[in-house]
């Protein structure tokens, strides 16, 4: 796509950037067919050719208004559009530079203003967002409906098991997931102590920078990730293995941390080597596929000797329906790969039909579009339950704590499904 970049942004590493994202495109519109915005709405500028045009034009120079900002907030960056996409546009990257030209012309205000300023203070902040979160899970039964499915109930991590591993790496501990699902981690460390390797997290570290940088704060998002690799550099230094997230949606941000931070001469070098430790938990323990396997085969001794059945028939007996989060599949672009470690593990997989659609969960979206993100979330929670599983499997907090408000199917993340059957 011929591009003619206006001042503001031509010569710029921002603008480098988006021409050369822009020239890849060839108007095809495949990537329509698959947007999530766009089958709900029917709009062609709320569908990725569209918003790529906007965006084009809004960095020519045609000045934004407020219907420009909206098409862009309706996008929900679950980057469907760049999976199916066949001159391989980096469409995210694009809409993060157009947003933010768009946000400079076009300031919020108002209710809008003031929602974004406390989401942006207050989600990254461990302390102050699990102090909110405690107060609300004490008064749980007393909130209403709407709030209630929001909070869910007070939980802990479980037992852990003693530091018995040889292996050493970092896990992080994320914003939200501590006082919201704290099993999550937990059970990471559980499983991963099986396979001989000690998580643990480094106590400075804290938000990944992706709910200020969706926000459209970039220096927020930078000083996020400085904070990080700060936190975990001398633990890098002393040998840590890798960086685990338990939440894609982090791993799609801290795996972005080289880019993040290139033009910073002090951090640029750490944060690539940062980038390249960073691993989804799924990829470490598919790594560990043998030793996994030894396990399970172990764990089902005393349950076949129980039942006499054979391992075949002691597998299907506990249909789960497996929710890969836009973060996992279009983000990292690991297909796959969990489901192949629960089918190990001997869960029925149900079908579920269009696998590729977000939840609608994408961040603060639930929250800043809540009628488009309820629509996605009650298209995807029929389409989890068509095949009648007994619970369902997801691989980022902010899928799981959507979906589960609308259902009182169990939710977890598939670790702590691996997690219960590795206990039995
Ligand atoms: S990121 Fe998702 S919602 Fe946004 S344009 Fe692409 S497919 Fe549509
Ligand atoms: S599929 Fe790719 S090349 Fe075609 S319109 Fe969409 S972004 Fe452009």
């Amino acid at each position: 796509m011929e591009t003619h970049l206006a001042d503001f942004i031509r010569g710029t590493q921002a603008g480098r950037e988006a021409e050369a994202i822009l020239r890849k495109c060839v108007h095809c519109g495949f990537c329509t067919a698959t947007c999530p915005t766009y089958q709900l709405l029917g709009d062609e500028l709320d569908g990725p050719r569209g918003r790529i045009y906007l965006i084009k034009q809004v960095l020519e120079g045609v000045p934004p208004t407020e219907k420009t900002r909206l098409h862009l907030d309706r996008c929900l960056t679950c980057r469907a559009c760049e999976s199916t996409c066949p001159s391989g546009v980096h469409y995210s990257r694009l809409l993060d530079i157009g947003r933010m030209a768009v946000e400079e012309r076009v300031p919020r205000r108002g209710v809008d203003a003031f929602l974004r300023g406390v989401l942006r203070e207050i989600l990254p902040r461990p302390v102050v967002f699990g102090t909110a979160m405690k107060l609300g899970q004490m008064v749980r039964l007393l909130l209403p409906g709407a709030l209630k499915a929001k909070v869910p109930p007070l939980t802990s991590a479980g037992t852990l098991a003693p530091d018995t591993g040889t292996r050493k790496m970092l896990v992080l501990a994320g914003c939200a997931q501590p006082s919201m699902y704290p099993n999550i981690n937990g059970a990471a460390k559980r499983v991963l102590a099986k396979l001989g390797i000690h998580l643990f997290e480094a106590s400075e570290a804290g938000c990944c920078g992706a709910v200020k940088l969706h926000l459209n704060d970039a220096a927020g998002a930078q000083e996020n990730a400085r904070r990080n690799i700060d936190a975990w550099w001398p633990h890098v230094t002393a040998g840590a293995e890798a960086i685990v997230m338990t939440a894609s949606g982090c791993g799609v941000q801290v795996k972005d941390y080289g880019h993040l931070l290139q033009d910073d001469a002090a951090y640029a070098e750490k944060a690539a080597r940062i980038a390249e430790l960073a691993r989804d938990v799924s990829e470490v323990v598919a790594a560990e596929k043998t030793a996994l396997l030894a396990l399970l085969e172990k764990s089902a001794q005393p349950l076949r000797a129980a039942s006499g059945l054979t391992a075949s028939l002691l597998a299907g007996r506990h249909p789960l329906a497996f929710h890969s989060p836009c973060t996992l599949q279009h983000g990292l672009k690991l297909k796959g790969g969990v489901e192949q470690i629960l089918a190990a593990a001997g869960f029925d997989l149900t079908p579920v039909a269009d696998g590729h659609l977000c939840c609608g969960s994408a961040g603060t979206y639930s929250i800043l579009q809540p009628e488009i993100s309820l629509q996605l979330r009650n298209n995807k929670l029929a389409a989890l339950t068509a095949g009648q599983p007994d619970g369902i499997a997801s691989a980022n907090i902010g899928c799981i704590a959507h979906l589960q408000a609308g259902t009182n199917l169990p939710i977890k993340h598939w670790i702590e499904w691996l997690d219960e059957r590795l206990a039995h």
